[in-house]
């Protein structure tokens, strides 16, 4: 079911509380926001609705502050750089909730902003806590949620609030829902799925539910080596989830019985060590030798892999196939991006490492859409439906 967006609704005079991702890292020497990307990719739905004529308060959590007000996760730096991105002063209210805020807010301007402190500075956020969600309702006539890096969060701000108010997404939310939604409900086939990264329990949700939508699934990463183990292949030092290889059988014979094509590596490039210094060394899948890891796919897989990303129609990719980090481990992950950005079809990426990998190689431009959720990616592609979406007015 699709939910209502901020094209949907009219907005001119009103208050309207948008919740943002905000949650931006900042350099550890001097607190400067070191990635002002999650502030950027907001303005589309602030500028919507500030030339609309809405008066905004904006609200976002930054951090883990405990429940209570901590100067070192106050939203300041983030106030000042939405001034200069907007071109005019959106001031920091002292506080989330409470009589000064309410002040602040009745005074503002049609098409001003103002900042509302850290949602995190009041335990009763994370707790979803009706009370504190009420409050935060009682300050707008609207509630726009934009933030898709937290709407697996059932919180006051994400989730409680939208009982209170309409509720609609923002321009960030509705394309992750078109674009994710749209793949994984009704994708243009073949659908492709390439799996990696480090952990086989971070994604095997995902790759259990993916084997009831693909119509191939890729494996690659530090997961990889508790397949090729579950299949009773050697896998020397290689990463293993040795708790896990019972499930990744069981996800093997699945893509079997379901008639889903299950791509693992056949070769693998090793070294003794996780570091730039090690020598590299290529090896077939079988012939993993004791003393050495896995650290990455070997060129014939790169190869059968970029053949199967070549015929597919709907591509999503989470999790880099080596230890992209270091050169020499890069090659697999560059492969599959290469061969993304090469692809006419629906190119999806989720997962901040893989959107970092293509990011580095100047690919990012060259892929459908970039997702902005990282648990939140992974439980929409598991098929778990995520409370911050849920709680939004249906069309
Ligand atoms: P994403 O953020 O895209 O979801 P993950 O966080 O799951 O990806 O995994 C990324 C990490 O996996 C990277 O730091 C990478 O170095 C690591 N990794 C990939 N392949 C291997 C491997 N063969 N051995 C150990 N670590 C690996
Ligand atoms: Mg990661």
């Amino acid at each position: 079911m699709s939910k209502k967006s901020i094209r949907d609704v009219e907005v001119s005079g009103k208050k309207v509380l948008v919740r943002c991702d905000f949650n931006v890292p900042l350099s550890k020497t001097d607190g400067s926001i070191s990635d002002d990307k999650r502030i950027r990719e907001s303005l589309p739905t602030i500028k919507h609705l500030l030339s609309g004529g809405a008066r905004v308060i904006l609200c976002s959590h930054m951090g883990r502050p405990k429940g209570e007000f901590n100067e070192k996760y106050t939203l300041k730096p983030v106030a000042e750089r939405l001034s200069e991105l907007l071109g005019f002063e959106v001031p920091l209210a002292p506080d989330v909730i409470g009589d000064k805020v309410t002040a602040l807010i009745d005074a503002l301007e049609p098409g001003r902003a103002v900042l509302l402190e850290n949602v995190r500075f009041y335990k009763e956020e994370e707790k979803n806590d009706p009370a504190f969600a009420k409050k935060l309702a009682d300050m707008a006539e609207l509630y726009v949620n934009d933030a898709f890096g937290t709407a697996h969060r059932a919180h006051a701000s994400t989730a409680g609030v939208a009982s209170y108010l309409p509720a609609v997404c923002g321009f960030l939310i509705e394309k992750e829902l078109s674009v994710i939604g749209g793949a994984i409900s009704e994708p243009k086939r073949p659908f492709v799925a390439i799996l990696g990264g480090a952990k086989v329990s971070d994604k095997i949700g995902v790759i259990d539910n993916l084997l009831n939508i693909a119509d191939a699934v890729i494996i690659g990463g530090g997961m990889a080596y508790t397949f090729l183990k579950a299949q009773g292949l050697e896998i020397g030092t290689s990463l293993c989830d040795e708790e896990r290889i019972d499930v990744a059988k069981k996800a093997i014979e699945k893509a079997k019985e379901k008639g889903v094509k299950f791509y693992m590596p056949i070769d693998v490039v090793c070294a003794s060590e996780i570091s730039a210094d090690a020598e590299a060394k290529t090896f077939d899948a079988d012939k993993i030798p004791a003393d050495l890891m896995g650290l990455d796919i070997g060129e014939k897989t790169r190869k059968l892999y970029e053949d199967v990303i070549k015929d597919a129609k709907t591509v999503i990719w989470n999790g880099p196939m080596g230890v992209f980090e270091i050169d020499k481990f890069s090659g697999g992950t560059r492969a599959v991006a290469n061969a993304m950005a090469a692809s006419e079809g629906i190119t999806i990426i989720g997962g901040g490492d893989s959107a970092s990998a293509a990011g580095k190689l100047g690919l990012a431009d060259k892929m459908t859409h970039i997702s902005t959720g990282g648990g939140a990616t992974l439980e929409y592609l598991e098929g778990i439906e995520l409370p911050g979406i849920a709680a939004l007015n249906d069309k």
